[in-house]
């Protein structure tokens, strides 16, 4: 029998402890030790049982026991310390109060959209990097009072439950998750006719999608989960929350729809209910949340303004991340199936909607929507997520800004960070509590440097139990494992050793990660791990995309290798990778091994985690590695990145990642002094958090974020909002400069200075310019100067501004004259350009725009 409703029903909680159930919603717990503490005290066993999920806890704790808890005076007495903690976190002054008072432009709201968030492993609503990230950036945002409003949707199976069957082929499993019984509550409103939960509407070619709106409220920060189940609803639009990334194309889109537009209009209900400002900046983490813009300039059109007025506006207050460096992950979506969903969208005329994602330049197709092109016209502003992806994102949407050099494509970088008090190991944590509390390296109450004025035996003993609690949960997901497989499990329990170095490598299994480049030289593993004397013992971890056989081969090759008798209690493979089995992971392991295929790893933050825990890293140098690598917290793997043949470029990369191995990591870690401490190993884990900690942290990224991205676009927002005729006066000026712009031009470069100059001599131009219709207070020119290649092309260009320059004949020339310094020796060159000038550009870039002369170096045009 099936049933047809299910309830969950919620325990009544005695008075003396009503306090718990608050404690329970309020996601603070998952970083809170002291709060999960208070929960293993109300049932050890049961905590334990239920994975450390307080709502099932609570609903399944004995009314016996609760009654004899709520007559424990200590208990309660501790319980209303916890709450009382709880609620000054929520309203105390942090940072961002702090640089609010001094900074008027600091949004009051900010929306964060992401289709995923990774908070803790009782909302299994992530698949990997990009979920974990937006759960971190909630965390800290609430950790520093920073006032985001996050916007997910609620996938009632969330991403699969992976397990494998005998031969080592991944086996997927989708649990329906009952919201009721997790850590949420149903967004409503209190009317005369009690408490009606809250329904947005969005429509869905031609007909209309309907959600419900579940709030789970990560410490000060709400994240607002959209869910079409429900009743209203017709089959096919009930099940678009169902999966993450399930599904077709059209799935997909209808997702999108639902968290961008739909998005937005449950932040209005949310911010009229509740009070809370309404946000000036919205935040698209990824493509995916694009359509939130088409949304927003829907909104300003309903207020009256137009179509390109509406379209200024929203840029203004939009931040754009994008986070793949590999062109196959960018989502694009067949233009016609944008055209059903967005025609008839409010006033917004189609042509213009899909000219947002049209892939108008070199090597794009013209039946494609690109979500992140839309993405880059709808936000002002936009970031990579390392310096080294921000570069290579530059290079990749060059077409987008053809006429300038990639190192000004307006791409900037801010490189991601973890959360600390979700990833580091509580007894590490303590050891940094600065009881000082002033000096540099304290920062968010933790002395990074700390562990240099610990005594080595005291770390070295600390790791080992670190190793220890890893290997505990080993042995317990592979005797699970070994039963789901049906093969025995009696060995298990000798698998690990707490003195052997531990390696981890755990991440998604897409090819460019190479799961099984430490394959490559079966034999030479195989004597690594079972050399008699220094022995290194590995774990590994990952999932592997459903539709992706060729992952799923990667993962059945190293479960195969790792099946042998000879080498399985050294080399492990745990199915089922999530934030449950990460967090003892990092801080188990000794060094962190990374070896994707450089550049397509964006930024990585597994390593990030695993080096706060003392771990060294072993990686290729790509994402943040390639930014903070030094040898005094790890080793970089060589990259053969000149070599085409992919398999002799992995042959060169194993065989340095197997010497480094041998070479350095095993010598260095069993050289043990005469109390059997390693010390150089030891002094290399306090350099690596003394040294990381303070780059790697979640809450440096927040920051980053607020000074760097959300306050200029607030303040280029409120610009707008203060002055109501700005947004149309920019967008009539930009449809002026445009439709101006093919008659201005450079027509003549004249150098006052000779070929050869000495550094430091100052060079003289002097340039005719004909501005056709424009004003010169419309347009800037400017002398570009940089390096030279063997075609004249120029590289890591400086721009210096003219001076006003002088009218030659009234009819529009005028003549400009600029001095510039050879500031570095060698082949330098130069070219003189006209790009638009407005104050209200956040850069030169902005509109695509620029002219150059024709008889003289151009930047290339990739
Ligand atoms: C940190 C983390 C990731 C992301 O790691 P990358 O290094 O970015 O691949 C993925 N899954 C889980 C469970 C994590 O904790």
């Amino acid at each position: 029998m099936r049933a047809i409703r299910r309830f969950t029903v919620r325990p009544v909680l005695p008075d003396a402890l009503a306090p718990l159930a608050d404690l329970a919603l309020n996601l603070r717990w998952c970083w809170h030790p002291e709060t999960q503490e208070l929960f293993n005290g109300v049932d050890p066993d049961l905590w334990a049982s239920s994975g450390g999920d307080p709502i099932r806890l609570l609903s399944e704790v004995s009314a016996d026991r609760l009654q004899r808890l709520a007559k424990d005076r200590k208990f309660v007495k501790n319980l209303q310390l916890i709450n009382a903690d709880l609620a000054d976190y929520m309203s105390a002054d942090q940072w961002y109060q702090e640089y609010a008072s001094g900074n008027a432009s600091a949004p009051k709201g900010i929306g964060y959209f992401s289709s995923e968030f990774g908070i803790t492993a009782v909302l299994p609503q992530y698949s990997g990097g990009l979920g974990i990230l937006a759960g971190d950036h909630l965390k800290s945002a609430s950790d520093l009072g920073v006032p985001i409003i996050g916007v997910g949707l609620l996938y009632r199976q969330g991403y699969f439950k992976q397990s494998l069957n005998g031969a080592g082929w991944q086996q997927e499993r989708y649990p329906l998750i009952d919201p009721n019984s997790l850590p949420l509550s149903l967004l409503h409103e209190d009317t005369d006719e009690g408490a009606v939960p809250v329904r947005i509407e969005v429509p869905l070619a031609g007909r209309t999608l309907h959600a419900q709106v579940w709030l789970a409220q990560v410490g000060r920060v709400p994240l607002l989960l959209l869910d079409s189940d429900v009743e209203q609803n017709q089959g096919a639009e009930r099940e678009v929350t169902d999966r993450l990334y399930g599904g077709g194309v059209d799935h997909r889109l209808a997702q999108e729809l639902l968290l961008g537009v739909g998005g937005v209009r449950a932040i209005r209900e949310y911010c009229r209910i509740t009070g809370h400002p309404e946000p000036e900046v919205f935040h698209m983490n990824e493509g995916h949340a694009g359509f939130l813009g088409l949304e927003r300039i829907r909104e300003y059109m309903e207020d009256g303004a137009d179509f390109d007025t509406a379209l200024e506006h929203t840029r203004a207050g939009t931040v754009f991340t994008t986070h793949t460096p590999v062109p196959a992950g960018i989502d694009r979506f067949d233009k016609h199936l944008v055209f059903d969903h967005f025609n008839g969208f409010g006033a917004l005329p189609i042509d213009r909607v899909l000219q947002l994602g049209a892939e108008d330049y070199e090597g794009g197709d013209p039946e494609k929507f690109n979500m992140a092109v839309m993405g880059f016209r709808l936000g002002q502003r936009a970031n990579g997520v390392s310096q080294l992806h921000g570069e290579v994102s530059r290079e990749m949407f060059h077409g987008l800004w053809k006429s300038f050099d990639t190192g000004e494509v307006p791409i900037t970088s801010i490189t991601n960070g973890v959360h600390h008090q979700t990833w580091v190991h509580p007894e590490l944590l303590e050891l940094l509590e600065s009881p000082r509390g002033n000096t540099d390296t304290v920062i968010d109450g933790y002395d990074w440097a700390g562990l240099k004025r610990v005594d080595p035996a005291t770390i070295w003993a600390l790791k080992r139990r670190m190793r220890t609690d890893l290997i505990a949960m080993t042995r317990a997901r592979l005797t699970e494992s070994c039963h789901n497989r049906g093969i025995s499990a009696d060995w298990v329990g000798g698998v690990l050793s707490p003195d052997v170095i531990t390696f981890g490598f755990a991440r998604r299994v897409p090819s460019y990660k190479r799961l099984t480049l430490m394959l490559r030289d079966p034999a030479r593993l195989k004597k690594l791990l079972t050399d008699p004397d220094r022995p290194i013992q590995i774990v590994i971890a990952g999932k592997s995309h459903p539709a992706d056989e060729g992952g799923k081969a990667l993962i059945q090759q190293m479960v195969q290798f790792a099946d042998a008798e000879d080498v399985r209690h050294r080399i492990v493979f745990l199915p089922d990778y999530d934030i449950g089995m990460a967090r003892p992971l990092y801080p188990g392991c000794d060094v962190w091994m990374n070896n994707p295929l450089r550049p397509y790893e964006a930024c990585g933050t597994s390593g990030m985690k695993a080096a706060l825990n003392g771990a060294a890293n072993l990686s290729i140098r790509d994402g943040w590695w390639d930014e903070w690598y030094e040898p005094a917290f790890g080793w970089a793997i060589p990259s053969a990145e000149g070599i085409e043949d992919p398999e002799q470029r992995d042959d060169i990369e194993a065989r340095a990642l197997y010497d480094i191995i041998e070479d350095e990591i095993v010598e260095r870690f069993y050289d043990v002094d005469a109390n059997g401490l390693p010390q150089r190993w030891i002094q290399m884990m306090a350099d690596t958090v003394a040294g990381l900690g303070p780059k790697v942290l979640a809450s440096r990224m927040v920051r980053d974020y607020v000074t760097n991205l959300y306050a200029p676009a607030a303040a280029s927002s409120q610009l707008v909002s203060d002055r109501p005729d700005s947004a149309k006066e920019l967008a009539a000026w930009k449809a002026r400069v445009r439709a101006a712009w093919p008659q201005v031009a450079v027509d003549h470069v004249e150098s006052l200075t000779g070929d050869a100059v000495e550094v430091g001599t100052d060079i003289q131009v002097s340039a005719l310019v004909r501005l056709g219709s424009l004003s010169p207070d419309d347009i800037e020119v400017q002398l570009v100067a940089g390096r030279v290649d063997a075609e004249d092309n120029l590289h890591e260009t400086h721009s210096y501004p003219f001076p006003s320059g002088e009218d030659v004949d009234g009819s529009g020339l005028r003549r400009y004259e600029g001095v510039v310094a050879a500031d570095r020796t060698g082949s330098i060159g130069y070219t003189v350009r006209v790009v638009p000038s407005h104050p209200d550009l956040a850069s030169v870039a902005e509109m695509g725009l620029a002219a150059l002369p024709s008889d003289l170096p151009q930047p290339p045009s990739a």
